[in-house]
C-alpha cells in the first residue's frame, strides 16, 4: 500500500508549485480494449466492489467507469449517517456486517475515513412511534445487535439541546440509541477505496459515460462509452439514481424510482452536539468536526434527476429541527445540495443477477447507501467473482418482487414522502 510522502515542507512546496509535482492518489489510465469486469459508477458501492474484487478474490483486471468524476455522486452528497438499526433480520445482517467493517475501515484502507461512532439517537414523539421503536429494539436485540431504549431524561443527558418539556410542539417520549453508529467523512471513503483499489491494479476511468451495451445471445459482451467500446466478461451496474436509465439501455426494467433528496449545512459553531439526532417528523442532525450542523431531509415527493432541492423542503426541515432543538433557531445556513436517490418499492436494496447474462446490478439503496458501502461492496464482489450471491445478499435479489418476498424497511430507513 503506498504511503503519502508529504511533509509540512513538501505541502508548502507543492502549494507554491500549483501541485504540479504532487503524487496522484490513483492513476488516470486510458481504457484497455477489454476487462474481466467493468463496474459502471465510481460511487461508494462501485469503488468498494472493485477493491474487494481485487483484494478478496484476486480479480484485478477491473475498470470502474464514471460519467463524471470519481466521488461526484451521492457518495459525497449525503449526511454520512452510519448505523444498522433496521427492522428485518435480512437487513440487520447486511447493515451490521457493514457497520462492523466501518470500525476498521481507516486501517484497512490506510486512509483516514474519520469514522466517529458517536451514537445514533432516534427520537420517539408519539405512541405509534413508541411501538415501532420497541419492535425494532426487540428485533435488534434478538439478532444480537446493540440497541437501547432511552427515557426522555436519558435523551437530555446525551443531547442537552433536545427540548424534552411536555408542552413541546413535538414532545419527546424517549428514543432508541445505537452506540456503535456514527458519522464519517464521505469523500474520504471514496478516495480511500479508490487509492487502495488502484494500488491493487484496478483502473479508474473518469469522464467515461456508458451510453449502451453490446449484448449477444442474451449475454453481455461489453459497454459502449463516450470513449468508445470496451469489452468485458462481466458488467456490474452500480450507478445509483441513474440505474433505471442504464437498465433500459440493456433492455430490462427495474422496480426503482429516482427521487431527489437534499441536505444542508450551517455556519460552524462551537461543539454542542456530540451524537446524531434523528426524528421521524422528519429531520436528522449531526455536528461535523468543523462545527457545522449537517441537516438531513426527506425526499422530494416526485420523481426527478435534479441534484437541487426546493425551498419549501428547506423551510419544513428547519422548522422541524428548531421545534425539537430550539437552540438552533439563530443558526445561519451556509449551503444546501441535492442528490438523486434510487428507491425500490420496499426501500431495500436490489443486489444480484439481471435478465442479461454476465450483468449484475447493485442499486435501490435509497437513504441507506452510505452506511452500507463496505458491506455491500464486500458481498457484491463475491457475487461477481463466483457468479452466485453471498448469503448476506440472497434475500435482496430482483426475484423478490415476483415472489412477493419484500423486505419493507419504510419505518427504519428514513422518510420517503414519494412512497408513503
Ligand atoms: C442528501 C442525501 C443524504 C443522504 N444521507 C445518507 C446518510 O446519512 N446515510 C446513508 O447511509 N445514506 C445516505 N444517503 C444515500 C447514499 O448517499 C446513497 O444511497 C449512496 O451514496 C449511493 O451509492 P453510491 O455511493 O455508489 O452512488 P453515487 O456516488 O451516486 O455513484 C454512482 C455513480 O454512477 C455514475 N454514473 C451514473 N450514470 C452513469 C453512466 N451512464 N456511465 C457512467 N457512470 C455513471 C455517477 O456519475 C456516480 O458517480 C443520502 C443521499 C443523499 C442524496
Amino acid at each position: 500500500m503506498p504511503r503519502p510522502r508529504y511533509s509540512i515542507f513538501s505541502l508548502a512546496r507543492n502549494a507554491l508549485a500549483y501541485h504540479q509535482n504532487w503524487t496522484e492518489a490513483w492513476r488516470s489510465p486510458a481504457p484497455k480494449p477489454h476487462y474481466k469486469v467493468i463496474i459502471v459508477g465510481a460511487g461508494g458501492h462501485g469503488l468498494s466492489t472493485a477493491y474487494y474484487l481485487a483484494k478478496e478474490h484476486g480479480i484485478t483486471d477491473v475498470a470502474v467507469l464514471d460519467k463524471g468524476w470519481l466521488g461526484g455522486g451521492n457518495v459525497a452528497r449525503n449526511t454520512t449517517i452510519v448505523r444498522s438499526d433496521y427492522l428485518f433480520g435480512e437487513s440487520i445482517a447486511l447493515y451490521d456486517k457493514s457497520l462492523s467493517m466501518w470500525h476498521d475501515l481507516s486501517r484497512e484502507l490506510n486512509f483516514n475515513t474519520m469514522f466517529s461512532p458517536r451514537g445514533i439517537v432516534k427520537l420517539i414523539h408519539n405512541r405509534d412511534g413508541q411501538r415501532e421503536a420497541e419492535r425494532r429494539f426487540n428485533a435488534l436485540r434478538l439478532a444480537g445487535v446493540d440497541s437501547e431504549m432511552l427515557t426522555p431524561l436519558q435523551v437530555k443527558r446525551l443531547a442537552p439541546m433536545v427540548d424534552i418539556s411536555p408542552g413541546a410542539a413535538h414532545p419527546v417520549l424517549g428514543a432508541t440509541l445505537q452506540r456503535r453508529g456514527g458519522i464519517a467523512r464521505h469523500d474520504a471513503v471514496a478516495w480511500g477505496y479508490a487509492r487502495a483499489a488502484d494500488a491493487l491494479g484496478v483502473d479508474m476511468i473518469q469522464h467515461c459515460e456508458v451510453t449502451g451495451f453490446r449484448i449477444e445471445g442474451g449475454r453481455v459482451k461489453g459497454v459502449e462509452t463516450v470513449q468508445g467500446f470496451i469489452g468485458a466478461d462481466a458488467v456490474a451496474l452500480v450507478p445509483a439514481g441513474h440505474v433505471g436509465v442504464l437498465a433500459a439501455k440493456a433492455g430490462f426494467r427495474l422496480p426503482i424510482e429516482s427521487v431527489t433528496m437534499q441536505a444542508m449545512v450551517s455556519e460552524p459553531v462551537k461543539p454542542c452536539l456530540d451524537t446524531v439526532v434523528m426524528s421521524p417528523i422528519p429531520f436528522s442532525l449531526s455536528q461535523s468536526d468543523k462545527g457545522e450542523f449537517v441537516f438531513g431531509m426527506s425526499t422530494e415527493p416526485y420523481n426527478s434527476y435534479s441534484q437541487r432541492g426546493t425551498l419549501p423542503h428547506i423551510e419544513e426541515i428547519s422548522a422541524n429541527a428548531v421545534s425539537v432543538l430550539p437552540g438552533l433557531s439563530r443558526l445561519r445556513m451556509l449551503r444546501k445540495w441535492g442528490g438523486v436517490l434510487d428507491v425500490s418499492r420496499d426501500v431495500s436494496p436490489i443486489m444480484g443477477r439481471t435478465p442479461v447474462e454476465g450483468m449484475y446490478v447493485n442499486c435501490g439503496w435509497g437513504t441507506g447507501g452510505f452506511k452500507s458501502i463496505p458491506g455491500s461492496g464486500w458481498a457484491f464482489s463475491h457475487m461477481i467473482a463466483q457468479d452466485r450471491p453471498h448469503d448476506l445478499m440472497l434475500p435482496f435479489g430482483l426475484d423478490r418482487f415476483a415472489a412477493g418476498a419484500l423486505i419493507d424497511e419504510h419505518a427504519a430507513s428514513g422518510s420517503f414522502e414519494a412512497f408513503k
